[in-house]
């Protein structure tokens, strides 16, 4: 195998490398700081002093209350217990769910499971930017309707939802019925990316996760609003406000205060630097490689969030080719027992298999610079041409 010369990671949304500050908060808590943050003593009420302070600071970063804040193990468990949360707990009131076609698996996989016991749920569709009409939603309540899941931003095409405006709609019709519908968002891509307060988005849960916003993985938290009906998923000691039992994942909530912590410090700074360097490297793309498309909205977009179809070009090829050369990126197909489906979220847009095949996710961070953008930008086209040359998808006549 010939040497690689540049490892350039453009996968942030997969998940982000540990920020070294991150690491340093955490590791007293993997030596010394052992105690159980339940126990009376000295060991234990020091640990408990350092989780709530945590907990503090995933709250602010949201504009949340730290009591409001629930520790979990991820994105995933996060958005598992909002969504079964809220229909165990509100059997009696309903059994209706919203969503939108373009979810995670996350979210989409729990509809489905609650959708075989008991639940009717109604996907929503997007346009070909991947956004909701939030006017759908306001249509799609009924009487049975006690939750709207609505994710901030996609995680595959970046595209940022109408939130604010959802949210108000759901109050709207919240006004004129006995029955609360919850409105609950999947932001695990959006925190730390993007300006989130619950109070301006109008949710009432909100999920996020560590790995994604340059904490450690195995952590996530759910927010969820003083008042909301909810049962807890797991039977046993009476940790996280009775929502969560077990023996807190300490080091990991450690991790996410003080990610989050940095995340409020730098994010407008971050977030003006994305924007830069993702456009950098699209324009570049677009003045040297004929016969490509952008895959989302063109303006509400997570700032480092570029997926592109290049037509003829296989993107799992092109994700080879470009690791070969130290660069990571991702297509935006989940690969099942070794058959690459489509991506659900490209389909849905109105991308043919073919065109949904053909794209790649580029997904810019923290640490990376302008040379690494222009390097990509210098050897992509080469590597799209010799694909194209060999590809076996059709070209436009
Ligand atoms: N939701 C979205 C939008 C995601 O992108 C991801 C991870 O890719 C998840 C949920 C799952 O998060 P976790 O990996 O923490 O389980």
């Amino acid at each position: 195998m010939r040497p690689i010369l540049k490892r350039i990671y453009l996968d942030h949304n997969a998940t982000t490398p540990l920020h070294p500050l991150v690491l340093k908060a955490m590791l007293p808590y993997l030596e010394r700081d052992f105690g159980n943050p339940s126990s009376l003593h000295r060991f234990g009420r020091k640990v408990r002093a350092s989780m709530d302070e945590a907990r503090e600071k995933v709250a602010s970063l949201i504009g949340a209350k730290s009591e409001e804040i629930i520790f979990t193990s991820s994105g995933t468990e996060s958005n598992n217990l909002a969504l079964k949360g809220i229909v165990e707990a509100n059997r009696k009131r309903g059994n209706h769910i919203i969503t939108s076609s373009i979810e995670h698996p996350a979210v989409l996989n729990v509809c489905k499971y609650l959708s075989q016991h008991g639940c009717r749920v109604t996907y929503l569709p997007v346009d070909r930017y991947g956004l909701i009409n939030s006017e759908d939603v306001r249509k799609a309540i009924t009487k049975k309707t006690i939750l709207v899941s609505i994710m901030h931003a996609n995680n595959e095409m970046g595209t940022i939802q109408p939130l604010r405006e959802i949210g108000r709609i759901i109050k709207e019709a919240n006004s004129k019925r006995p029955n609360r519908v919850y409105f609950h968002t999947d932001a695990v891509q959006s925190v730390e990316k993007i300006k989130v307060n619950v109070n301006k988005l109008k949710v009432d849960l909100l999920s996020l996760s560590g790995h994604k916003l340059y904490g450690p993985k195995g952590i996530g938290a759910l927010y969820i609003r003083k008042g909301v009906r909810i049962s807890s998923l797991l039977q046993g000691g009476e940790h996280e406000y009775n929502l969560r039992a077990g023996t807190e994942n300490i080091p990991g909530i450690i991790g996410l205060g003080k990610a989050c912590k940095i995340a409020s410090r730098e994010r407008i700074k971050e977030e003006k630097k994305l924007l830069k360097l993702s456009e950098r490297l699209y324009q570049g793309i677009r003045e040297k490689i004929p016969d490509i498309r952008l895959n989302g909205h063109p303006k509400k977009r997570l700032p480092g969030t570029l997926n592109i179809s290049f037509e003829s070009v296989e993107g799992e090829a092109l994700l080879l080719a470009l690791d070969l050369e130290g660069i990571a990126v991702s297509i935006g197909s989940a690969c099942t027992s070794g058959s690459p489906e489509p991506s659900h979220v490209l389909l849905a847009l109105g991308l043919s298999y073919e065109e949904a095949y053909t794209s790649l996710r580029f997904s810019l961070g923290r640490e990376n610079t302008k040379e690494e953008i222009n390097y990509v930008i210098q050897i992509l086209p080469s590597i799209v041409k010799r694909i194209r040359g060999i590809s076996a998808i059709g070209r436009k006549k």
